[in-house]
């Protein structure tokens, strides 16, 4: 696992957003030839959402011949509630780039069936080849997608019905009232997001150290569901310093030391 520890969440997203970037010009899809994303909402991505688009506009990158996949929807909440995951996707990011909507996979939480709904979404991902870049945020404490704590290592994509810290951390985008936000929610698995090629994480804030913590100097937990990518092969943790308050002073000097090597990542589209 790599740690990126960068000044402040602009520069997280700036990062992110040149990552994407590079990694989707490397590959040079094209017809028949799709890069495979998977991708977070909330609050975190946005600013690399921002710029992606501004990559795009700039004529610096194409989504023509990209697919992604959503970590997770809400169950029950209409499609145009501008708290769906369908809604923000839409707005913040796939109607200001050329993505072919049928290549954008948001989980469809109103779905008659819920279950045949994620096996779905699981052959989509097959079909598609696998995921190349799987991107997330993660919970105060410590979920990935919606794979609170407790949630097996393993799991695919299924109904979860969500956390009281999750409720909490999300009423604010319902008018600050906890029984407003929807109780459940589809959301890909732990071992969904485990077997993309390549995945990046990104944690700002203070309120998400003690996760950040627990992610990357504690055991694999399924109590902390975001541990697990300690035993993913290509996993990048992209953090700004308030997240690194709970860190051992000795951890970020050694990830500070190896930025450099970090920036390399980067050479090409720079
Ligand atoms: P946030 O949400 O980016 O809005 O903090 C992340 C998450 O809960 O997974």
């Amino acid at each position: 696992m790599r740690l990126i520890i960068l000044e402040d969440a602009s520069v997280v997203a700036d990062w992110a957003a040149q990552f994407v970037l590079q990694r989707i010009t490397q590959f040079a899809p094209g017809p028949g030839r799709h890069f495979v994303l998977g991708l977070p909402t909330g609050g975190t991505p946005l600013g690399m959402y921002r710029k992606l688009v501004q990559f795009h506009k700039e004529g610096r990158l194409s989504f023509k011949y990209v697919t992604t996949f959503n970590m997770d929807e809400y169950v029950g909440l209409p499609r145009e509630h501008p708290e769906s995951y369908h809604y923000y996707m839409w707005n913040e990011f796939f109607k200001h780039v050329d993505i072919d909507p049928n290549n954008a996979h948001v989980l469809d939480g109103n779905a008659p069936d819920l279950a045949a709904e994620c096996r779905r979404f699981e052959d989509l991902i097959q079909q598609a080849g696998g995921v190349h870049l799987f991107i997330g945020g993660i919970g105060p404490d410590g979920h990935i997608a919606f794979n609170e704590p407790g949630s097996s290592l393993v799991s695919r994509t299924r109904v979860k019905t969500l956390a009281y810290d999750t409720l909490d951390a999300n009423k604010r985008f319902f008018g600050n009232d906890m029984s407003k936000v929807p109780r459940q929610a589809l959301t890909v698995g732990v071992g969904t997001v485990m077997d993309a090629k390549e995945v990046m994480i990104l944690i700002t804030g203070v309120h998400k150290a003690l996760a950040l913590a627990k992610a990357v100097e504690e055991g694999v937990n399924h109590m902390w569901t975001v541990s697990a990518f300690q035993q993913h092969p290509q996993a990048l943790f992209i953090c700004d310093e308030d997240a690194t308050l709970e860190l051992r002073v000795k951890t970020v000097k050694y990830f500070k030391s190896l930025m450099v090597e970090h920036n390399k990542l980067l050479e090409i589209t720079r």
